[in-house]
């Protein structure tokens, strides 16, 4: 089973889970103050296989095509 990072919009705090990667993107509630503002990171290996590939299209699933999240975002 493949680790996944996911980051708590709500507290800044990255955590890790173990999951089948069919429940990749599923919600998870955060450990540290229970929120559900979360959202999978791409793996820093992913993100630098895929950096050029995906430029442009955001990078995780809680990015938009127009905005990029907290997460992603060069800017903070
Ligand atoms: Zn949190």
């Amino acid at each position: 089973m493949p680790i996944y990072e996911y980051f708590c919009e709500n507290c800044r705090t990255r955590f890790e889970t173990l999951r089948p990667k069919s429940q990749a993107d599923a919600p998870l509630p955060c450990p540290s103050c229970g929120s559900r503002e979360t959202h999978r990171m791409i793996s820093l290996f992913a993100a630098h296989a895929e950096g050029r590939a995906v430029a442009g299209s955001g990078g995780c699933g809680g990015c938009t095509p127009s905005a990029a999240c907290a997460t992603c975002s060069p800017r903070r």
